[in-house]
């Protein structure tokens, strides 16, 4: 990277949580970073507590809302005149059994989780043909491989989510766009404390090898290095990042 054609990133979601961790991240390695979030508010916040010199660019915008979507990619290219990374992280959580999921919370769920990353796909790869290339990083989780009593909405979106990487993968490389994911164990940011009661903390805990949630910067260094010229050969992955979960084939909480 040269210092006077600095790599881009956008991260969706990035006003707090994993998707803020990541913007820290591009920006200590000296990429220059559009953070978008819904909440506009926090997301000022958050930007005006890390920007370096206008090395950032803060887009409130609604994932699921594709005219928005295109606005923002954009205002990306006048700002920065290129993309290199995308990290489709904006997500939310309804944990609940079925009979208690509401068709508006599954549309819901759905619309941000799965169709939110497949319109910044789609808006993002034309910035990125321009560059000759780059980087898609979609974060799914655990939740899209092990299935549980509370998760029909969510873990259906992260598994459709996992698949939409390898379908992209296979269609992209022509254009040197390499797709992957990173599928989190628990980490303590704002959805968990929404979500994960007393009793699924504990089961975590018991149920995890390193026996702790994860930390919003260790998922933030795995997706850096999948958006790294370091991950070059590296596309239709999915990097569990989650203490040893997976490996251990133990049930949801
Ligand atoms: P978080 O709630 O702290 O952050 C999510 C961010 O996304 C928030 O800033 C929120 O405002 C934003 N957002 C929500 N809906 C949006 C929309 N429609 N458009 C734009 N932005 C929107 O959550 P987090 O834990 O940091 O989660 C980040 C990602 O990691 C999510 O996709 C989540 O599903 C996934 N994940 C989290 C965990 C966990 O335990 N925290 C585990 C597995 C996967």
């Amino acid at each position: 990277m040269t210092p006077s054609h600095p790599k881009v990133a956008l991260v969706t979601g990035a006003a707090r949580g994993i998707g803020l961790a990541t913007a820290k991240k591009f920006l200590a390695e000296g990429w220059r970073v559009a953070l978008l979030d819904i909440e506009g508010e926090l997301l000022g916040r958050a930007v005006a507590d890390i920007d370096q010199s206008g090395m950032t660019l803060a887009l409130t915008c609604d994932v699921s809302d594709s005219a928005a979507v295109s606005d923002a990619m954009e205002a990306v290219e006048r700002r920065f005149g290129r993309l290199d990374a995308l990290v489709n992280n904006a997500g939310i959580a309804v944990f609940a059994p079925l009979m208690e999921t509401s068709e508006t919370d599954w549309r819901r769920v759905l619309e941000v989780n799965l169709t939110g990353p497949f319109l910044c796909t789609k808006a993002a790869v034309p910035l990125m043909r321009e560059g000759h290339g780059g980087a898609i990083v979609n974060i799914t989780s655990i939740s899209a491989v092990r299935a549980s009593t509370l998760r029909s909405a969510y873990g259906t979106s992260k598994a459709g989510l996992a698949h939409l990487t390898k379908q992209l993968a296979v269609e992209l490389a022509s254009l040197n766009i390499r797709v992957n994911a990173v599928a989190p164990g628990p980490v303590d940011t704002a959805m968990a404390k929404q979500v994960h009661t007393k009793e699924i903390r504990a089961d975590y805990h018991d149920a995890i090898p390193l026996n702790r949630y994860g930390l919003e910067e260790e998922l933030a260094e795995a997706i850096y290095f999948l958006c790294s010229s370091n991950a070059s050969y590296i596309t239709g992955q999915i990097l569990a990042v989650d203490g040893g979960f997976d490996a251990a084939g133990i049930g949801l909480p």
